[in-house]
């Protein structure tokens, strides 16, 4: 029932829109910029009529004293000349006096007008200039009469709050518009209370719900009685907050695994020594050995990809041959290769793989990949890598005929921790983390990265990287 009321109360005088705040119009707006002075009318040159005849009777009086007194005819004329000279002169006078000083009013007038029109068309600009400001805010942002009717609201609010799309916002009463009963709790608690207060809600925009946090505070330079609410989309912010909550889970799940195998070797040693049992004790010692290996592997894993997902300032970007860099990392990997008995091999290259990069980041790319590629094929498998040149650039690509990853991991392989078969990580010597370490890197040198893959038959990873021209 109230929302019938409400929408007859709609002021359509709202002052709106191009730039999506609208606003009560306080005041006459008065004309559109630019406003040229009005000229004042000239004070037309009109002589006095009580003067002209007073004038005349003063030239009749003359001349009717002058008979009178008996005067002759050359004496009356001088009488009345000189009387209507007299009267002429002062009518003069007059009334030059009188069009000076309309001149000068009228010139003060002017510049006044102009001084006027300067101040209007600089306050024009400056609310036009706050408009612009207030509508490009991602923040919503509304203002309350002390009667609780919408006097401000820019265009962020009416998104924010999922309101109708009518756009008629101005001088409705904000608890009719919005009806989120924390927000009106709020808006009421701080209007009796007169202290600010922030309230976070939930609002459902067709499927979505969005959290958005409101905070609620009082005017202090205009009347204490106007109320300012500012909306904050905290989506993105619970995004973040969820990873990073989840990437120290991930960590502290990543680092008690070896440590509590560490414990209970550790234990176990201390008894087979008890026992004097030699071989016991070498046994369990290399698994601690083994073990701490893990976990310097580890740190020094999320160390690179902390310096990977600080982009670009970490890096030295220059002209390098990728093949060479990729041959260095050959011979750090053919034993491990051969110990599985797994063909590695590059394809040979006519001239220089001239990418931009930094050479330690292409380095930790090619390795992980490598890495990758030999820990994820069964022996007698094959890893092969290869360089195409394409346009603007080079690109990578370590195959193998391993295990394979199956469509719905693909993409997911690339988060950090994500791992295709979880119950394998004690024994493939993988961290989980490498395939994050080569997506940040290959994004901050420009480059992409992505992979074609299907179970039992083997992936290639292409990396992309560019030229240096
Ligand atoms: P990990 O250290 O476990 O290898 P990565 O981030 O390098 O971590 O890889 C994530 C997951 O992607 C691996 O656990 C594995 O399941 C899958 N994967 C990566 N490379 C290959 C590959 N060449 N063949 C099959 N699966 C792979």
């Amino acid at each position: 029932m109230s929302n019938v009321d409400s929408s007859e109360r709609v002021d359509t005088r709202q002052s709106e829109s191009s730039n999506g705040v609208s606003v009560v119009p306080m005041i006459d707006p008065g004309p559109e910029y630019p406003v040229t002075p009005r000229a004042i009318d000239h004070v037309p040159f009109q002589p006095r009529t009580s003067l002209i005849t007073g004038g005349i009777f003063l030239i009749v009086g003359v001349a009717w004293i002058s008979v009178v007194l008996g005067a002759g005819g050359p004496v009356i004329l001088t009488a009345v000349s000189s009387a209507g000279f007299l009267v002429g002169a002062t009518l003069s006078i007059f009334n030059l006096l009188r069009w000076e000083s309309a001149e000068s009013a009228y010139e003060k007038e002017r510049t006044s007008a102009e001084e006027w029109h300067r101040k209007y068309a600089n306050l024009r600009a400056e609310s036009s200039r706050t408009a612009t400001v207030l509508s490009h805010m991602t923040d919503g942002i509304i203002m309350l009469s002390p009667s609780q009717e919408i006097v401000l609201i820019n265009e962020a609010a009416g998104r924010l709050l999922a309101l109708p799309a009518d756009g008629i916002y101005i001088r409705r009463r904000f608890s009719e518009l919005v009806r989120v009963p924390e927000i009106n709790q709020s808006v009421e608690k701080v209007r009796r209370e007169n202290v600010d207060d922030n309230v976070s809600v939930e609002i459902v925009d067709g499927a979505a719900i969005r959290p958005v946090l409101v905070r609620v505070s009082r005017i202090l330079d205009a009347s204490a009685s106007h109320l300012l609410l500012v909306f904050r989309d905290e989506t993105e912010a619970q995004r973040v907050e969820a990873i990073r909550r989840e990437f120290i889970a991930n960590v502290s799940h990543e680092l008690k695994t070896p440590l509590a195998a560490i414990k209970g070797y550790a234990e176990t040693v201390e008894l087979a020594i008890e026992d004097e049992d030699a071989d016991a004790t070498k046994h369990f010692i290399a698994q601690i050995d083994q073990q701490c290996k893990r976990l310097e592997l580890l740190i020094a894993d999320m160390m690179r990809l902390a310096r990977a997902q600080s982009g670009k300032s970490t890096l030295l970007l220059q002209t390098i041959d990728l093949a060479k860099v990729v041959n260095q990392t050959l011979s750090a990997f053919l034993p491990v290769a051969s110990a599985k008995q797994i063909e590695l091999t590059v394809a040979p290259q006519k001239g220089p793989v001239a990418v931009m990069a930094d050479e330690e980041a292409a380095l930790t790319i090619a390795q992980n990949l490598i890495s990758n590629a030999i820990r994820h094929t069964n022996p007698q498998g094959h890893v092969e890598v290869t360089f195409r040149q394409e346009k603007g650039g080079w690109t990578m690509a370590v195959c193998d005929d391993g295990v394979g990853i199956a469509p719905e991991f693909q993409e997911r392989i690339f988060e950090r921790f994500y791992r295709v078969h979880r119950t394998r990580r004690a024994h493939d010597g993988g961290t989980g983390i490498g395939l994050s370490i080569v997506k940040n890197l290959t994004r901050a040198l420009q480059g992409t990265v992505g992979v074609i893959s299907n179970p039992g038959e083997g992936s290639t990873f292409e990396v992309w990287l560019p030229s240096p021209d």
